[in-house]
């Protein structure tokens, strides 16, 4: 579950189609890094502010839904999804949905906006959303992180 119990205020009945398109709020996506396995598990959330105590949380992936939550809800999905110093972390914001200059107060503050890495194959500066990390050993090179370009070239 994304939030304890304790922190929902009650469950929104939604249909799945409604989580796609343009979507309000704040977006933060499960950081897949791997090509050759498939994950199980929710990887898109949607945060909307509705007042200061109140807010939406949409989600998706092998389950789905939204619910209202309390604001310590929200600062618990906030530690829980963003509070990890990896240079590859596991979840990400949307840098085009933050105003970098004005951050929610429930994202951690060491949180970066739009993390970049260097490819090690091409060495081409890449965002951590774009990079892939496979367990599967490559033909031709050797690279822990690269680019889906020379993943593609050398898989
Ligand atoms: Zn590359």
């Amino acid at each position: 579950m994304l939030v304890d119990e304790e922190h929902i205020i009650e469950e929104i009945e939604i249909e799945e189609r409604e989580l796609y398109g343009d979507l309000p709020g704040v977006h933060l996506r499960y950081n897949h890094t791997d090509p050759d396995i498939i994950r199980d598990g929710i990887d898109f959330v949607a945060v909307i502010e509705e007042s200061e105590e109140v807010y939406r949380i949409d989600y998706r992936g092998y389950a789905f839904g939204s619910m209202r939550v309390t604001a310590d809800g929200v600062e618990q999905l906030g530690k829980d999804l963003l509070g990890n110093p990896d240079p590859i972390p596991n979840w990400t914001l949307k840098p085009e949905t933050v105003d970098a200059d004005n951050l929610p107060w429930w994202v951690p503050e060491e949180t970066p906006i739009a993390p970049t890495i260097s490819c090690e194959v091409c060495a081409d500066e890449i965002s951590v959303r774009d990079v892939l990390t496979p367990q599967r050993p490559l033909l031709e090179v050797e690279a822990d992180m690269l680019c889906r370009d020379c993943w593609e070239r050398h898989s």
